[in-house]
């Protein structure tokens, strides 16, 4: 009997069906372009929480950190896991909360650095740690309503956390709810409650204090003032903006390109239904593609008869329920596709683009919940090299 070599089988397989390019050089250029709105003090931390977005937490967290990131971002403790455990030594912020002295030992396992809510959690922290000092992030809630202590009640929760034994402030920070709104209120009224709680708490943002931040991707492009000592990017990293009236800023290239193969061409006649429950019903000859993609993918159902993928360079029109494992094109203006042809979902193909913000606008949702949302069984095939500029070097040693 032959053998089947598992590792080259699984390799060779990746482009098989259905998957997910990472282009490096894209990933580099805007981390490049990000750095290029920052002074040189100011360290960017790049979020690579729920696997990067999607991309691969491990390849881009080292493309980043090549790239002149000094900081990553995770939501949870295995997040920070899987970056250690791939030899990732920069320091990683957990951004969620974290209660239990399973999580506390881990955190300190790993040498990870968490973030502390509330007064209650930074006295379980105290008596759970184990090392002499722990730096730990404090965060002040100063208008999202999410996580945080009011910014109001700053001044005792830092003094708290300052008498307690084991824990050092490495960071105070806040979380931005409307950044990319083009009304600025609500972002300047948190700015403002952010500096009033730390000039409270006797900081002065000259002198030695611990770092703060406040930016995430849209308050790092709108405005430097709210750059301070960090800024916490997400989605700018992936190529993609938070609103359309930031693109003018910055010039981010999208990273993630979404492919699949088409599996099998056929010509069906006028009058014939496509796909479970027939949604699409052919009003001429048409010669449909299947193609090896399908909601089990991560492409959403609700794109059924909506969406378009970039077929050699031109747009078709998907047509019927989008299925679990499978999808159909009409390619009638494609002579003689051939099955085993590639075809673009999400990404650019000849002069055509279809951007994961064409997705979330057609289902009334954001590129950001569109770039999680795809499945783990597409394989992530990293492309391209990353630039490491001669600069990039430059600026990490003024640090
Ligand atoms: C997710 C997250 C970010 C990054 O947000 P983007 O809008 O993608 O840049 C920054 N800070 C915190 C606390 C987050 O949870």
């Amino acid at each position: 009997m032959l053998s089947w070599d598992q590792s080259s089988s699984i390799a060779l397989m990746q482009r098989e069906r259905a998957w997910v390019e990472i282009d490096l050089a894209a990933l580099s250029h805007n981390v490049q372009q990000i750095l290029s709105l920052m002074s040189a003090k100011t360290e960017l931390m790049a979020v690579v929480k729920a696997d990067a977005y999607g991309h691969g937490a491990v390849t881009v967290a080292q493309t980043v950190l090549q790239s002149g990131a000094t900081w990553l971002g995770v939501a949870t403790i295995p997040e920070g896991i899987e970056l250690r455990e791939a030899g990732i030594e920069a320091p990683i912020l957990v951004l969620g909360a974290t209660h239990t002295s399973e999580q506390i030992r881990a955190i300190e396992h790993w040498h990870l650095q968490p973030t502390l809510c509330t007064p209650k959690q930074a006295l379980v922290y105290s008596e759970s740690v184990r090392r002499a000092t722990l730096p730990i992030h404090l965060k002040l809630d100063t208008g999202m309503s999410r996580l945080g202590t009011s910014w109001e009640n700053a001044v005792e929760f830092v003094q708290l956390v300052k008498g307690l034994p084991n824990l050092s402030i490495a960071s105070i920070y806040s979380h931005l709810a409307t950044a990319e709104d083009l009304d600025p209120t609500i972002r300047q009224q948190q700015q403002q409650r952010y500096e009033t709680a730390l000039r409270a708490c006797g900081y002065d943002f000259n002198g030695k204090h611990p770092r703060f931040h406040l930016a995430n991707s849209a308050g790092t492009i709108v405005d430097s003032s709210l750059h301070y000592d960090m800024v916490r990017t997400g989605l700018l990293l992936y190529g993609l903006y938070p609103a359309d009236h930031l693109r003018s800023y910055l010039d981010l290239r999208p990273v993630m390109q979404v492919k699949a193969r088409v599996t099998q061409v056929k010509t069906i006649q006028p009058g014939t239904g496509v796909s479970y429950g027939y949604r699409f019903i052919a009003d001429r000859e048409t010669q449909i593609a299947v193609i090896g993609i399908g909601y089990a993918d991560g492409v959403p159902r609700n794109l059924s008869n909506q969406m378009t993928a970039l077929v050699r360079g031109q747009q078709a029109k998907q047509i019927g329920s989008i299925t679990m494992d499978q999808l159909m094109l009409d390619v009638s203006h494609i002579p003689a596709l051939q099955e085993g042809e590639v075809v673009t979902l999400l990404g650019q193909d000849g002069n055509e683009k279809i951007l994961a913000d064409d997705w979330a606008n057609l289902l009334g949702t954001i590129s950001w919940e569109i770039l999680c949302g795809f499945k783990h069984r597409l394989p992530r095939v990293a492309v391209g090299k990353p630039l490491i500029k001669r600069e990039m070097f430059d600026r990490r040693s003024l640090r």
